[in-house]
């Protein structure tokens, strides 16, 4: 078992932009250091001035430190300004919804992504069909704020809908083109990559003549191939969804025994004074939740060698939902 620290991410008052928990473990500032934080290790030390920026040792912050200054006094400045307004209560609606947001995009990051993943798949056969130019295809969030969420980021939004859009090719950016050619680049010895997706989320009755695309976050959805053993299953998709509704946080953790064994750990936020602690949900709470998780290779996360192919096809064939899978091997 991880041990307990783990567990505590600590988050700053709901109305500041906030939430520096990450599902993803943290990597060391240094560019050209590779180490990473892992699950049920104590996390790498923070930089003392923005609490912002881990590093994996005392050496690698003090060669990050020219190239850092900058930054992280940005990052203090940047917090302070809106620590302060917060407390004073000066930050407007439209701020609140908008750092909630930001937060509520973090938390729910790994379980956005095992939906952003089944969507992709699902529809994959009708836009083979339509011949839809993948590397336009982004996933489209919209959400509703709810204003009884008592300020907490974990439930700050419902979900209306989420869809996939093929978007013009002179509606992408050319930064995004770059990070979305990128990303397939460090992935070419992944056999399970498929693409990086911009997944953008939405809030409705945010827009404004002077913001006509109101209140909007965006971040990177990798789309794996799916795990030749599993079924692409509606029911673990609404579970997904369930979960974000009811402000459950799952995080990935890698279990002490065992090589490289990931699973999910759902959670709550607990509100104390100033501040949001995410903490797991008891195991014998989570299974009178009947919480019957998805595996988490359930997407080709991990080096997997059997996938269906299509007779002919050149790429992975993916089964519709409901679709029972029969392993190859
Ligand atoms: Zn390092
Ligand atoms: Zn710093």
């Amino acid at each position: 078992m991880p041990s307990d620290d783990y567990y505590k991410t600590v988050f700053k008052s709901p109305s500041t932009k906030v939430v520096r928990n990450r599902n993803k473990n943290s990597a060391c500032g240094y560019t050209g250091c590779k180490s990473e934080e892992s699950a049920g290790r104590p996390r790498f030390p923070v930089c003392a001035s923005c609490k912002h920026t881990r590093y994996c040792s005392r050496e690698h912050q003090v060669a990050a430190w020219k190239s850092h200054k900058a930054q992280c006094k940005r990052y203090q400045e940047r917090d302070e300004a809106e620590g302060i307004r917060a407390a004073l209560g000066l930050l407007t609606p439209h701020q609140i919804v908008d750092n909630l947001l930001e937060d509520f995009v973090h938390l729910h990051e790994s379980t956005f992504d095992e939906l952003a993943n089944f969507i992709y798949h699902v529809n994959l056969p009708k836009l083979l069909a339509e011949q839809v130019d993948f590397s336009r295809v982004t996933v489209n969030v919209y959400l509703n704020y709810l204003p009884d969420c008592e300020g907490n980021p974990a439930k700050a939004f419902e979900i209306e809908t989420i869809a996939l859009k093929e978007v013009g090719s002179e509606s992408l950016s050319e930064k995004v083109k770059k990070y979305r050619d990128d990303l397939k680049r460090s992935r070419q010895n992944d056999p399970t990559f498929i693409q990086g997706v911009l997944c953008s989320y939405h809030v409705a009755g945010y827009e404004s003549p002077l913001q006509p695309t109101g209140l909007k976050t965006t971040n990177w959805v990798i789309i794996y191939k799916p795990h030749a053993q599993f079924k692409l299953e509606e029911e673990w998709n609404q579970q997904m969804l369930k979960m974000v509704q009811g402000g459950i946080v799952l995080r990935k953790v890698r279990d002490e025994e065992g090589p490289r064994k990931y699973r999910w750990v759902p959670g709550f936020l607990f509100k104390g004074d100033s501040k949001w602690t995410w903490k797991a949900i008891p195991p014998d709470l989570a299974d009178r939740f009947s919480m019957n998780l998805p595996p988490v290779e359930y997407w080709g996360r991990q080096k997997i060698t059997t996938f269906l192919y299509a007779p002919g096809a050149t790429s992975a064939w993916v089964a519709p939902a409901g679709f029972l899978w029969e392993s190859n091997d």
